[in-house]
């Protein structure tokens, strides 16, 4: 077994930092090569080099065409690039560039690493947490975990601040976790007891972080600037990216001073306007307000009232804020709990998991001393989902399809939910389920993860053949799908095929069945060893760059497919491949009414049909009662079901 180190990774929207436990089980931050315990997460692409951390930032006035900042808030996003020279880089490329750096550092000073615990926000998708980890592995790393931020920060709370003592604490302690950074807001309700940090619940903003806090003041300045100059310095890249830094400057200060200046340079002009704290926070008082909202929700919603919580616990750079504290401090009605590093206690409670990760291998005991060892192997954590989990359904009275979650949002992980699904004809070999996790906080739409593809069915099941199919996530908020053919006990394949599983896919050099721009309705994109699905080499040879594009395209309209389209998708029994025509799979060349391609079942007056029922316990689908665990009831939209019903409405 290779040894490595235990080592935490706080990639942040606007700054990221790389912490290791020593021997001793205590978190060290890493400096980068400038000697800075923080990095900022700003990529300068100088011809051939990418240039990371405070020397990108200084660039970024004089060329800001080639700095890309904050590309966390586009994390998992398939369609977003920064083009630099006809090269495309996504967020997880741009974000695989910073770990690159914190990493290539970090092993100058503590010797190989292969292995990293990297943080995420917990509002973070399962497509945004694969993105995370993908840019991990792009980065040199072989083993890639991630970690909820709020939990990071009370895992370093506990272990840091407690030490020892924290083991032998013998009353429950209820924290709320207040991590304002960035980009991000993070929120979290904690209880720890004797040997366990356990998340009860969290929330947060993934629109909201000290970036917003900087903008206020850009406008600010900008807005008197083109009073007094009849020119708007936000409509130049170079004279915007001076004032924002001008504003970053200014905000510090205000954290600390009752007064601040903001200096505007745009088109052979220059001002310097002051501003009070009061005015900012005046001029802030919305986002202040979003910060409340969610910090009163996080409780309401779990069923706490401050009496509840025995600590609050900030952390965060832009908890500094005077205002923000203020805030908090009156909507808790206590003193707040400081102590942790603004900085530095992301990255550190990242460590400490690593080491709790580490602790059941077993050469901990050369990597830690006797006693760090033993605590960290005795620590348990364990956190919950920010977001519902489950599978779309389509709703008796529009007609759309709507999600239904089996697994709610902040249900303790590792989760998973089963359902019994019913084959709807002879000799189905292939079962469709639409996966979707709900959306970032109260009112965001939510996202289609993909379709689950059960294949592999046995070929001689009879109508209404039961497939279990089971949804998970993992303890690390990721989602996985299994299916069982109960009858035979068969495990039939599961699969997301996924936007996510496309580009990762891609990267690991798969082949692309039909040219995407010709696929109008699924980039489907299969591994060749697979075997299942054939392939068809289409086009010619394409460059990476080309592919990048041609997929993004190609996801593009498959996203526009899986969100919005009322159209399920027709599959080919035979080969599994997305059919372009009723009548004929181009893939395979299967034929309809020839056994292996589903076609149009003759009319059932007044009954439900389905290409899935949920819950069912006779294969015969029996209307029941919907309860917590069945999903709404589901009519058939049409009176006349299709055949592209048959593989994935749902019905009760
Ligand atoms: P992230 O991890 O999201 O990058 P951090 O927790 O590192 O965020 O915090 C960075 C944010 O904190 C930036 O928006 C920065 O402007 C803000 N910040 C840092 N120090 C201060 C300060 N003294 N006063 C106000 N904001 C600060
Ligand atoms: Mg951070």
């Amino acid at each position: 077994m290779k040894k490595t180190q235990a080592v935490g990774i706080d990639l942040g929207t606007t700054y990221s930092c790389i912490a290791w436990l020593n021997e001793h089980g205590h978190p060290v931050t890493i400096p980068n090569q400038e000697g800075e315990l923080s990095t900022p997460s700003v990529v300068f692409f100088d011809q051939e080099d990418a240039i990371v951390g405070t020397e990108a930032l200084r660039n970024a006035i004089a060329r800001p065409d080639r700095v890309v900042q904050n590309a966390k808030r586009h994390m998992g996003n398939p369609e977003k690039f920064w083009n630099m020279e006809g090269v495309k880089y996504s967020p997880e490329h741009v974000s695989s560039l910073i770990l690159r750096k914190l990493i290539a550092s970090a092993q100058e000073q503590i010797g190989e690493i292969t292995e990293a615990v990297i943080t995420v926000p917990a509002q973070f998708s399962d497509a945004q947490r694969h993105a995370t980890i993908k840019a991990g592995h792009s980065a040199g790393l072989e083993k890639v975990e991630v970690i909820n931020e709020p939990v990071a920060a009370a895992l370093c709370h506990v272990l840091g601040n407690e030490g020892l003592a924290f083991t032998e604490l013998a009353i429950d302690q209820q924290l709320l976790v207040y991590d304002l950074g960035g980009g991000t807001l993070d929120l979290a309700i904690v209880n720890y007891a004797s040997n366990e940090v356990r998340v009860v619940a969290s929330d947060g903003d993934l629109e909201l972080g000290g970036l917003d806090w900087t903008q206020v003041l850009v406008d600010m300045a900008a807005e008197r600037f083109l009073q007094d100059f009849k020119d708007d310095p936000r409509e130049d890249p170079g004279s915007h990216q001076f004032l924002a830094l001008e504003a970053e400057q200014a905000k510090r200060s205000l954290s600390v001073r009752p007064r601040a200046a903001v200096t505007v340079q745009h088109a052979g002009n220059r001002r310097t306007y002051q501003i009070e704290q009061e005015e900012f926070q005046h001029l802030s008082k919305n986002l202040l307000n979003r910060s409340n909202v969610i910090t009163k929700r996080i409780l309401a919603d779990n069923g706490f009232g401050w009496a509840h919580v025995n600590e609050v616990l900030t952390t965060g750079g832009s908890s500094r804020m005077p205002m923000v504290r203020e805030a908090l401090k009156k909507l808790s009605g206590r003193t707040l709990n400081s102590s942790l590093s603004p900085d530095q206690s992301i990255a550190h409670g990242a460590a400490y998991y690593a080491g709790m990760l580490l602790s059941n291998q077993q050469y901990t005991r050369t990597v830690f001393n006797t006693q760090a060892s033993t605590r960290l192997a005795e620590v348990k954590q364990q956190s919950v989902n920010a977001r519902g989990l489950g599978i779309l359904i389509r709703n008796t009275e529009t007609g759309k399809r709507v999600p239904h979650y089996l697994i709610p949002p902040n249900t303790p992980l590792p989760a998973s939910r089963t359902h019994v699904f019913g084959t709807v004809v002879d000799h189905q070999t292939k079962v469709h389920v639409r996966i979707c996790e709900s959306g970032a906080g109260p009112g965001k739409p939510h996202t289609v993860l993909g379709d689950c593809l059960i294949s592999d069915l046995p070929t001689d099941l009879p109508e209404g053949s039961e497939v279990e199919v089971t949804i998970s996530y993992d303890s690390q908020a990721r989602v996985h799908v299994s299916a069982r053919e109960l009858k035979s006990g068969i495990s039939a394949e599961a699969e997301i095929f996924r936007q996510e599983n496309m580009s990762a896919q891609l990267q690991e050099e798969v082949e692309i069945i039909e040219p995407v721009s010709k696929q109008p309705r699924h980039a489907t994109v299969v591994n060749k060893s697979s075997g299942e699905i054939p392939v068809v080499h289409a086009e010619p040879e394409r460059s990476l760059g080309e592919e990048w594009n041609a997929v993004s395209k190609g996801l593009a309209e498959f996203q526009d497919d899986l969100s919005e389209s009322d159209q399920p998708v027709l599959l080919c029994n035979a080969c599994g491949a997305t059919l372009t025509s009723k009548t004929r799979c181009n893939a395979c060349g299967a034929q309809a009414n020839k056994p292996g391609l589903k076609t149009p079942r003759k009319k059932r007056s007044g009954k439900a049909k389905a290409g899935i029922s949920p819950n069912t316990t006779s294969p015969k689908r029996k209307r029941k009662r919907p309860t917590s665990e069945t999903p709404i009831a589901a009519k058939p939209a049409r009176e006349q079901p299709s055949p592209e019903d048959e593989f994935w409405d749902m019905v009760e």
